[in-house]
């Protein structure tokens, strides 16, 4: 099991505790999560955060069971108004945060030592989360929503699974630097489907069984979720050996835009037509794309020439 796969970083890790079918994942991001970051020039809380943001969506997409798009979304009045993380089924990840840096000035941050997580309701504030699964046009778009509550995304993710889910989780998100200012980050999730009626005795077990591996997931450090040097095979064997832990293939995972000049154009293609006649004043019209800063320059002949596609 040790030896097969020792990738360390950008990987999905399925593994399973028997003999009571505990079912998790651990995910690791080094240059996935890096890029993203690095593509903006957000202040250290608000990288901090959607770093976790990205890593709970990398988490949760990993229960998807057919082809789709996980996204988490966050939507509040705190400094940090909004942030996104959206995954394909295929391992493309990507994100963005909007905020508001004067407010985020205005915030005495309190001393955060490495393995604490940024605080929610100093940077959210109030609002809520939408977790949304969209498996294509012919399936119907699924989607949660519960309002922020909780001081860091993991406890406000459990917090939508008491709520909204049949199942019980456990979740720890860090995100972290190396000395040369490299982000990295690591999420560990492990579930439990609660028992049928009728099977009190094995539910007792199991009961066991959840406390003891909840225990044994808080003594994870942020440090080894994020080590470079630690594949998430080693550290689930070192948190987990005495409870059978099994390991199952990995999923590979990569920061991937979705945007195009093509996608750009059809939104543009969208807007009323006066409003594209003043887009045509200018010499040169740009759109953003705000998950990975690509810009899309259009000329007025460019946008002339969308209406006759
Ligand atoms: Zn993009």
């Amino acid at each position: 099991m040790l030896e097969a796969d020792l990738r360390t970083d950008d990987v999905v890790q399925p593994f399973q505790l028997d003999p009571f079918a505990l079912r998790g994942r651990l995910v690791r991001l080094g240059p996935t999560v890096d890029r993203i970051l690095a593509q903006h020039d957000y202040p250290e809380p608000v990288a901090t955060l959607l770093g976790e943001a990205i890593t709970l969506a990398v988490l949760l997409a990993g229960a998807l069971k057919y082809e789709g798009v996980f996204t988490f979304q966050t939507k509040s009045d705190g400094p940090v108004r909004l942030l996104v993380a959206d995954v394909k089924t295929d391992g493309a990840v990507r994100g963005y945060a909007q905020y508001d840096a004067k407010r985020l000035g205005e915030i005495t941050p309190g001393e955060r030592s490495g393995d604490e997580s940024p605080s929610v309701p100093d940077l959210l504030g109030t609002g809520y989360i939408a977790f949304t699964v969209d498996q294509g046009d012919d399936t119907e778009r699924y989607q949660g929503i519960v309002s922020i509550t909780g001081a860091t995304l993991a406890e406000c993710a459990q917090h939508y699974f008491r709520q909204s889910e049949q199942f019980q989780a456990g979740l720890k998100l860090a995100v972290g630097r190396t000395d040369d200012g490299t982000w990295r980050a690591g999420g560990l999730m492990l579930q439990r489907v609660p028992p049928e009626g009728g099977r009190q005795r094995i539910a007792d077990d199991v009961e066991d069984a959840w406390r003891r591996v909840m225990v044994l997931m808080s003594s994870t450090t942020s440090a080894e979720l994020v080590a470079p040097d630690l594949p998430p095979r080693r550290l689930l064997w070192r948190l987990f050996h005495d409870e059978g832990v099994r390991v199952y293939d990995t999923h590979p995972v990569e920061a991937r835009c979705r945007c195009s000049r093509e996608r750009v154009a059809g939104i543009l293609r969208a807007f009323p037509p006066d409003e594209i006649d003043e887009m045509k004043e200018e010499p040169v019209t740009t759109v953003t794309c705000e998950f990975c800063n690509t810009r899309y320059e259009f000329t007025a002949d460019d946008l002339a020439a969308l209406g006759q596609n």
